[in-house]
């Protein structure tokens, strides 16, 4: 890590403001190496030294992970010019990391999306060749029969230059509007709903339940989310 000024490691850290940190300073409320600094503009390496802010040693992470329960109606994006981003759901505190989601849902999927800034973690749960786990619980038009899963099973042509990996759909009801958990082992996009538009099927509802190891926590309300625990990030590096 590199010297950075006071004011911009604690703003960085989402201590606040540029200017807000500039008054905390001043105030005396921050300490590097035990001694109670002044000059925002000290610069310090922040690995090495040992800040503290209010008598606190600062959270100084490189990475955040967080689970969300992604809502309707916001896309997986870091930033948009017209609609809500799923960052816009983040607190500040988290904010600061600039965490990014791993994977997109559609605007209008709901469920499990991982959000880091760990660009290393992320390429490894998105790259094709490891073949993540994707599962979704689904409701669509019509009856699903076993002929559905056999073609899932086989893989489908939805216009790309090869047909889907073989996936699995489980169905749990078939009538007017069936109901099934779907996995895939790639993300192409729209995958699932591509997938059923070749047999003939709308998909009405959407909602990612895991991704390899790390599952949705039921806890977690729709546009809630939490930081994953210590064995969840485990299982995924
Ligand atoms: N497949 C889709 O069609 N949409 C999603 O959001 C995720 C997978």
């Amino acid at each position: 890590a590199k010297k950075e000024r006071l004011d911009k490691i604690l703003s960085n850290l989402g201590y606040g403001t540029r200017k807000e940190i500039k008054g905390k300073i001043k105030a005396g409320l921050v300490k590097v190496e035990g001694k109670i600094i002044k000059d925002s503009s000290l610069k310090v390496n922040p690995g090495d030294s040992l800040i503290e802010f209010n008598n606190k040693e600062i959270d100084y992470r490189k990475y955040i992970y967080l689970l969300m329960n992604k809502p309707q109606g916001v896309i997986s994006a870091t930033d948009d010019n017209y609609h809500k981003t799923v960052i816009d759901l983040i607190d500040n505190e988290f904010k600061a990391f600039e965490p990014f989601p791993v994977g997109r849902l559609d605007k209008d999927t709901e469920g499990l999306l991982l959000l880091t800034n760990d660009g290393k973690l992320a390429h490894n749960l998105l790259s094709p060749k490891k073949h993540i786990d994707k599962k979704y619980y689904v409701e669509v038009k019509g009856e699903l029969t076993s002929k559905d899963e056999i073609a899932f099973k086989d893989g489908i042509d939805i216009g790309e230059k090869d047909i889907t990996l073989p996936a699995d759909l489980q169905i749990i009801s078939s009538g007017k509007i069936s109901t099934g958990y779907v996995t895939i082992r790639e993300g192409k996009f729209h995958q699932v709903k591509r997938m059923f538009k070749e047999l003939g099927k709308e998909v009405v509802y959407l909602k990612r339940v895991s991704m390899g190891e790390l599952l949705l926590d039921p806890n977690l309300r729709l546009g809630e989310y939490r930081e994953l625990t210590t064995k969840e990030l485990e299982k995924l590096n």
